[in-house]
């Protein structure tokens, strides 16, 4: 999760590709035993066919290992990136009846969408005000009725499907000053305007019911947000996806896509797929392999670190209430329990993927700084992440030919627009374009600066907001 407000200071790299050399290794999660209690795992992002050493690889639902693609297959649909982007459209259209195939360069969930807080925002990282102002009312109006769907979404798939993955309720927004209370009830007026009707206002009292520190001067509670396991919704997907009749190829990457402009013909190392129609899901992770799509977005990395359980009573110090939490500043904290009561405790970002040399020395003063308590609480895990940062915060969603169709950009912000635009793609794939259409117009910018000059840019810019927070602008 990361709100980077980088509208006008960038950077760039293709990201750390999800597997440079991804020749298919061992196909297990890769994770540590867990029954020694508090062993650290010191994680960088994987660079490799298996999951990070996260949390969530740690407490994954089985899940049996999907084969490679190893020869020529056809199919209606092809979905590069099993993420939660790829999953939601593949398992729209498998609903539909479509034959769609998904390969995935690594394991299902194995991006963003398996590793990220796990948290139900509503809204994209761009806020509505923003969006109003830049691109005018019809605009914000669109995204704010569309973008309460993502989450409806995923509770669809939650309950239709069965799918184990500790969701439970409420997302909270906290505000460090006056400033950012009042920006808070702008939003929550203009959310109200737009039909939702869940966000409550809090002061520096109230906001005690749900998280306790004296940090915060207020904050905005929304009770249609709240959290969840998310590498097990991305496999709870995959196998309500697989039970209607759709395969997925973990292992797979693909490395170039002939015929683009017309009729996709996707190549990967072992094999070829001959498709009507191709959705390319890659978001931060895609690299070069569509380099039609590069330019487009910024891969920035975001931490995550799992502390060892809490008693009832610290857990109780902390999240009374267990929503999840984020701070409403540029380069946030975000924080919730996981249901073995650990504090998932994320922030930071690094413009171009990098990830930092320490996770845990990173997060630590933040979270201590909040929680004091927490001063000698270990830390069992620690992991990092891309997500994709498009220029303007709102993603994106386009084709690059009459049939080959693309979705990112959720710039941190993409548990519930990944959801969404899968709906949305599927539905463009059958016919019903409306809200693709409007989707399209919004108007997208390439980064500044080519790939030379981002990463001078994207340091400054990390600089600035980063001030921007500590002086409370
Ligand atoms: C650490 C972290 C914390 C976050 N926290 C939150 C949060 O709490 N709430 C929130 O709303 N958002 C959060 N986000 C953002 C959110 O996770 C993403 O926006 C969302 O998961 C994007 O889903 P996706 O499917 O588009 O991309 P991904 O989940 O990244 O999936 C892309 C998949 O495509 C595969 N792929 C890429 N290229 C190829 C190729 N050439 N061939 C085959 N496969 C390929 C990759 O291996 C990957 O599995 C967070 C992100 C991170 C990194």
């Amino acid at each position: 999760m990361g709100r980077c407000a980088i509208d006008r200071v960038n950077q760039p790299t293709d990201g750390n590709i999800a597997d440079s050399d991804s020749r298919p290794r061992a196909l297990s999660h890769n994770v540590p035993d867990m029954s020694s209690g508090s062993l650290k795992q010191s994680v960088t992002q994987t660079l490799g066919p298996n999951h990070t050493s996260s949390y969530y690889a740690a407490s994954a639902n089985p899940t049996p290992e999907r084969p490679a693609l190893q020869h020529d297959i056809s199919a209606d649909v092809c979905i590069v990136g099993a993420g939660f982007t790829g999953l939601s459209t593949a398992l729209h259209l498998a609903e539909l009846g479509q034959s769609v195939v998904v390969l995935e360069s690594a394991r299902v969930g194995w991006g963003a969408s398996g590793r990220n807080g796990g948290q139900i925002v509503n809204g994209f990282n761009a806020g509505l005000d923003g969006v109003k102002k830049r691109f005018g009312e019809q605009t914000a109006r669109f995204l704010g009725e569309q973008v309460q769907d993502g989450a409806r979404v995923i509770r669809r798939f939650i309950a239709d499907y069965n799918i184990q993955c500790d969701l439970k309720p409420l997302n909270l927004y906290a505000a460090f000053n006056t400033r950012q209370m009042q920006a808070l009830r702008d939003k929550q007026a203009l959310w109200k305007s737009y039909g939702m009707d869940d966000h409550e206002i809090l002061d520096a009292h109230t906001i005690q019911d749900h998280v306790r520190t004296e940090r915060y001067v207020g904050g905005m509670l929304d009770r249609s947000g709240g959290h969840l396991h998310p590498l097990n919704l991305a496999l709870g997907e995959a196998a309500a996806f697989e039970k209607l009749g759709g395969i997925v190829h973990e292992q797979t990457r693909v490395i170039n896509v002939d015929n683009i402009d017309n009729d996709p013909v996707v190549i990967t190392e072992n094999g070829k797929v001959r498709c009507e129609k191709l959705v390319l899901c890659g978001n931060a992770y895609l690299g070069s392999s569509v380099p039609e799509l590069s330019a487009r977005v910024l891969p920035v990395s975001t931490q995550v670190m799992a502390t060892e359980p809490l008693s009832d009573d610290l857990a109780q110090s902390i999240l009374p209430s267990d929503a999840c939490i984020e701070d409403v500043r540029y380069i946030l904290d975000y924080y919730r329990l996981s249901a073995d009561k650990r504090l998932l405790f994320g922030g930071g970002t690094v413009y171009g993927g990098k990830d930092p040399a320490d996770v845990e020395a990173k997060l630590r003063p933040n979270m201590e700084a909040l929680f004091p308590q927490l001063k000698s609480i270990g830390v069992d895990y620690a992991w990092s992440g891309n997500f994709a940062l498009s220029f303007t915060r709102v993603p994106q969603m386009g084709q690059l030919g009459p049939n080959t169709f693309h979705a990112m950009g959720y710039s941190g912000h993409g548990v519930t627009g990944s959801h969404l635009f899968g709906k949305v793609l599927a539905d463009a794939l059958r016919g019903d374009t409306d809200a693709f259409n409007q989707f399209v117009q919004i108007p997208w910018r390439p980064f500044p600066g080519g790939q030379r000059f981002r990463a001078p840019y994207s340091t400054v810019g990390s600089w600035w907001y980063g001030f921007k927070d500590r002086v409370g602008l």
